[in-house]
C-alpha cells in the first residue's frame, strides 16, 4: 500500500489555523484598500528567465531554489519563487505604467529550502508594489502600510524596521570594487560560502550570519560613503517622514537583501519571536527593473510579507477568538429533523453572521446535547415531538444563563438576535 504524504516542505493549512489566516486575509483587505491599492492576480507558473534575469543568475534563489521543469513543449518554466517579476511583467504586458499604479497580490511561492520552523517549499507573500513614483513618499507610505497591517494584527510591538540605502548602481558598483578589495586582502579569514560570493554576489557577504565574517567586516569599507548624491537626499527625506509620521525605525548599514534588482530604499521588518526566521517582511526600490522587462522608464517600489511567519506571530498571542458555534440544532428522531430543516434554514436567513449548526447523523438526545456543548454553542434548539405539535422550539442555554424556555416558531429569532445582541453590549 502506498502511504502518501504531502511533498516534504509543503504543508496542510488546518482548520484549526484557517481562522487566523482569514483574520489575517480580512486585515490586509482593509488596509490596502484605505491606502488606495487594488488587487492584481498573477498566474503561478511563469517563464523561467522572467526569474533569472531579474532576481538575478547568482542569487541563492535562482541558484539552487526554485522549481524548473520543462513543460511538454520543451519551454523552461517555472514554479514563482516571489511575485515582484511577475508583477512587473503584467505590468509592462498590459501598459498599465501608463498611470500611477499600486497594485497588491497574495499566494504561494516555491522555494526548493531545507524545510524548518517559518521556513517552507511552498510558503505565502503577500506583495505590495508602487510603480511610476520617483520620490521617497512611496518608499515611506509603503513602510507605513506594512506598519498598519502589523497595527491591525496586534503585532506591531513585536517588530522592529530597519532600513537602508544602497544607492544607485553606479554607486553600488564603485562600493563593489572597494569591498572586493578589501576583503581579497582577508580572504582566508571568509567562510566557504562567502568566498564563493566574493567572485559571484559580494554584497551578499554583508549579511553573512558567520562572526569571524561579521567581524571583519566592521573594518570593511561602508557603503553609506559611496552614496550618490540623488540616493543620499533621498534617504534623508525618507527618515524625515518616518519621523514625521511617528514610525521608529533602525538604520542597518549591512542591510543589502538578497535580490539583484534593488537600488536606494531597502527595508525588513524582523522580530525575535521566531528564532532564525526572524524576517517578516523585506522590501525596496527597484527603478531599474520595468525597463529592464522592456517597459517604459518607470520607477517603482514594493515589499513581501511572508505570510506562514506572520500567523506564527499570531499564535503566539495570549487572546485567540476561535469562531465557534453560536446555536446547535437537535433533533429527536428523522421525523422531527425533517420538521426543523425549513425552520433551521429561515432562522439562518433571519440571523446572517450566526454560526447555526445543525446536528448531522442522528443518536440519541444525550448524545447530540454532548455534541452540542463541545461545539460551545450558547443555545441548543430543540425540536421534540410536542414542539411538532406546538410549532415552537424549546432554547435550553448551554453557558448556564437563565432557564430553558419554549417559544412559538414565530419568536424564536427575534429572542435569539436580543440575547446575542444583549451578551455583546450592543
Ligand atoms: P530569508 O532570508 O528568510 O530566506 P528572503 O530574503 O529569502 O528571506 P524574500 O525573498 O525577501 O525573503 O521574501 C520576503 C519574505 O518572505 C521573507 O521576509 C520571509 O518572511 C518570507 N519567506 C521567504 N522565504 C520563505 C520560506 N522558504 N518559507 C516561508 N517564508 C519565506
Ligand atoms: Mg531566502
Amino acid at each position: 500500500m502506498t502511504d502518501y504524504r504531502s511533498v516534504r516542505g509543503m504543508v496542510d493549512i488546518l482548520p484549526e489555523d484557517t481562522f487566523l489566516w482569514q483574520q489575517l486575509e480580512a486585515v490586509m483587505g482593509t488596509v490596502l484598500q484605505q491606502y488606495g491599492y487594488q488587487e492584481i492576480r498573477l498566474p503561478i507558473i511563469e517563464a523561467t528567465q522572467l526569474f533569472s534575469r531579474s532576481i538575478g543568475e547568482v542569487t541563492d534563489i535562482v541558484e539552487k531554489e526554485m522549481y524548473t521543469f520543462a513543460d511538454r513543449n520543451g519551454e523552461s518554466l517555472s514554479l514563482r519563487p516571489e511575485g515582484t517579476a511577475s508583477c512587473v511583467r503584467a505590468v509592462v504586458q498590459h501598459n498599465l505604467q501608463q498611470t500611477v499604479q499600486k497594485l497588491w497580490y497574495q499566494g504561494p511561492m516555491f522555494r526548493y529550502e531545507r524545510p524548518q520552523k517559518g521556513r517552507q517549499r511552498q510558503f505565502h507573500q503577500l506583495g505590495v508594489e508602487g510603480f511610476g513614483v520617483a520620490t521617497p513618499d512611496l518608499d515611506a507610505e509603503l513602510i507605513l502600510v506594512s506598519n498598519a497591517l502589523w497595527r491591525g494584527l496586534g503585532v506591531r510591538e513585536l517588530l522592529t524596521l530597519e532600513v537602508n540605502s544602497i544607492g544607485s548602481p553606479a554607486a553600488r558598483g564603485l562600493f563593489r570594487e572597494a569591498l572586493v578589495e578589501f576583503l581579497s586582502d582577508h580572504r582566508t579569514t571568509l567562510d566557504d560560502d562567502s568566498q564563493r560570493r566574493l567572485e559571484t554576489n559580494p554584497l551578499r557577504i554583508l549579511d553573512s550570519k558567520n562572526v569571524d565574517t561579521q567581524a571583519l567586516l566592521t573594518d570593511a569599507p561602508a557603503l553609506s560613503d559611496f552614496l550618490d548624491e540623488q540616493s543620499r537626499d533621498d534617504f534623508a527625506a525618507l527618515l524625515a517622514m518616518l519621523t514625521a509620521a511617528g514610525q521608529p525605525y533602525v538604520v542597518n548599514e549591512r542591510l543589502v537583501r538578497g535580490l539583484d534588482y534593488y537600488n536606494k530604499t531597502v527595508f525588513e521588518w524582523t522580530t525575535d519571536a521566531l528564532g532564525a526566521q526572524g524576517t517578516v517582511c523585506g522590501g525596496g526600490r527597484y527603478d531599474g527593473l520595468v525597463t529592464q522587462f522592456g517597459g517604459r522608464d518607470t520607477p517603482a517600489a514594493g515589499f513581501a510579507i511572508g505570510l506562514e511567519r506572520l500567523v506564527l506571530l499570531l499564535k503566539g498571542l495570549e487572546a485567540q477568538s476561535v469562531p465557534q458555534t453560536d446555536i446547535y440544532v437537535v433533533t429527536a428522531d428523522a421525523k422531527s429533523q425533517l420538521h426543523a430543516l425549513p425552520r433551521v434554514e429561515a432562522l439562518r436567513q433571519a440571523l446572517p453572521g450566526r454560526a447555526i449548526q445543525a446536528h448531522l447523523g442522528g443518536g440519541s438526545f444525550k448524545s447530540q446535547f454532548k455534541r452540542a456543548d463541545r461545539s460551545g454553542a450558547r443555545f441548543a434548539l430543540v425540536y421534540g415531538e410536542s414542539e411538532q405539535a406546538t410549532e415552537s422550539v424549546t432554547l435550553k442555554p448551554l453557558r448556564s444563563e437563565g432557564e430553558q424556555v419554549t417559544l412559538p416558531d414565530n419568536k424564536v429569532a427575534a429572542f435569539l438576535a436580543e440575547s446575542f445582541a444583549g451578551a455583546n453590549g450592543e
